[in-house]
């Protein structure tokens, strides 16, 4: 048994399954998890030392790779201030001001401590300002684990529902609809069926939680059309998306304008943060001024109000167009690999991408809908993974998991990523 080994079976036995994310865990892969010991940059380090070339970058928040200089500079001298105050602090301002300047659609924001809170959050506001009870969500959008997200399809009428999920009470599944992504007319035949009692349809504009299920445009638009008409909001799950695809996300990018919006991940700059956002005549039915209740001992943290601060203001256009460039590069490079690749572990992968996003599947075909994606897909994805491990390169352990590219893996790495593909 190996270092790492030793230390997973250490961890399984003071936590549940070793892990405090279950993503982190290598379900169904030929290894146990890695152990980290160091980022920096496009790299990480593993407690043996081993490095790799880094693709998941902490699920998305690591923008500017691994310590970038200026953030951590920025952080260590907020530290020396003190690091939670449980009072109002001049960080959250900046922060805000930041974002609100540079995101046309929003007037206000409130931070919270993970993009699963704001969802938690955004919902409730829903439901307060509509005075409506039901959620529509779409099967293959990820939206955390508060209760009334952990939802699957029922087998009954459109938008019907049942728990993924144990602890989840059938009055909360009742209250959670769930339609296929790309199918309008399922939408609106939910909307038929439940359309009074609707507060909210929410959605990831860019679905990246279940592979990379890029939407049309056109359908994006009925989906904010039949929200209006019907007087549901459309809440933007931007937690992914949000200064990932755009400086302001997919709302930028499609110019489809959501009632709520929900953010994590770069918002904070690899700290924890999460935060709702939208107009004030919405945002203000949040207490202390409207009846929709919601609080945080460590909301808005300073420490993580400075790492947001300090990335954000790094995100020029310039940036957004480098790293969409080097994804390209990328997976290029990756595609050329599966071509040439000979063994008979797995099958031909294909890449698709969307900016600095990227993710495999067996099939050239696009996918736009959960209920599309290949079953055999882990057959593939695990000796994939296992091989690139073993060459330093690091994916998200988990099939259904996009690629992260930051502004640190520039042509050093990409060179370096060409060498350890082909050696
Ligand atoms: N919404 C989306 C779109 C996400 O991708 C995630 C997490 O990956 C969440 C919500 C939940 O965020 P967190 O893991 O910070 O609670």
């Amino acid at each position: 048994m190996n270092k790492q080994e030793e230390l997973f079976e250490i961890s399984k036995k003071l936590v549940p399954g070793g892990v405090h994310s279950p993503v982190r865990s290598f379900k169904g892969l030929k290894c146990t998890p890695r152990f980290m010991a160091r980022g920096d940059g496009a790299y990480i380090y593993d407690i043996d030392g081993k490095e790799y070339i880094d693709f998941c970058m902490s699920f998305g928040p690591l923008i500017l790779g691994h310590q970038d200089r200026v953030v951590k500079e920025k952080i260590v001298q907020a530290l020396n201030n003190g690091w939670s105050f449980g009072t109002c602090e001049p960080y959250s301002v900046e922060l805000a001001k930041l974002i609100i300047e540079k995101i046309p659609h929003l007037e206000q924001i409130r931070f919270v401590n993970s993009g699963t809170e704001a969802v938690m959050t955004a919902l409730r506001l829903a439901r307060g300002y509509t005075g409506k009870n039901k959620i529509v969500k779409f099967n293959g959008c990820y939206h955390g684990h508060t209760d009334s997200m952990l939802i699957k399809a029922g087998s009954g009428l459109a938008g019907t529902s049942e728990a993924s999920s144990k602890g989840i009470t059938k009055l909360m599944a009742e209250d959670t609809l769930i339609v296929e992504l790309n199918d309008l007319a399922a939408l609106d035949d939910c909307f038929k069926h439940f359309g009074n009692d609707i507060a909210a349809v929410i959605i990831e504009p860019l679905p990246a939680n279940n592979g990379l299920l890029i939407q049309d445009l056109d359908y994006l638009k009925g989906v904010r059309e039949i929200t209006k008409k019907n007087k549901s909001l459309l809440i933007f799950d931007e937690v992914i998306s949000g200064l990932r695809v755009a400086f302001g996300g997919m709302v930028e990018k499609t110019k489809i304008i959501p009632d709520i919006t929900t953010y994590g991940k770069i918002i904070g700059g690899g700290m924890p943060v999460g935060a709702i956002a939208g107009k004030s005549e919405i945002m203000s039915f949040l207490a202390p001024i409207g009846p929709v209740y919601q609080a945080g001992t460590l909301s808005a943290n300073p420490l993580a109000m400075v790492a947001g601060i300090e990335t954000l203001k790094q995100l020029t256009s310039d940036k957004y167009k480098l790293m969409k460039e080097n994804t390209q590069k990328i997976i290029k490079l990756f595609e050329r690999w599966f071509k040439e690749y000979n063994g008979s572990e797995f099958k031909m992968m294909n890449a698709v991408s969307d900016e600095s996003l990227f993710w495999f599947k067996p099939v050239k075909e696009s996918i736009k809908s959960a209920d599309k994606i290949p079953s055999n897909l882990m057959e593939h994805f695990v000796p994939m993974f296992d091989i690139l491990l073993k060459k330093g390169i690091y994916l998200a352990p988990n099939a259904y998991e996009v690629g992260f590219v930051s502004t640190a893996h520039n042509e050093n790495v990409i060179a370096d990523l060409e060498k350890r593909l082909f050696s």
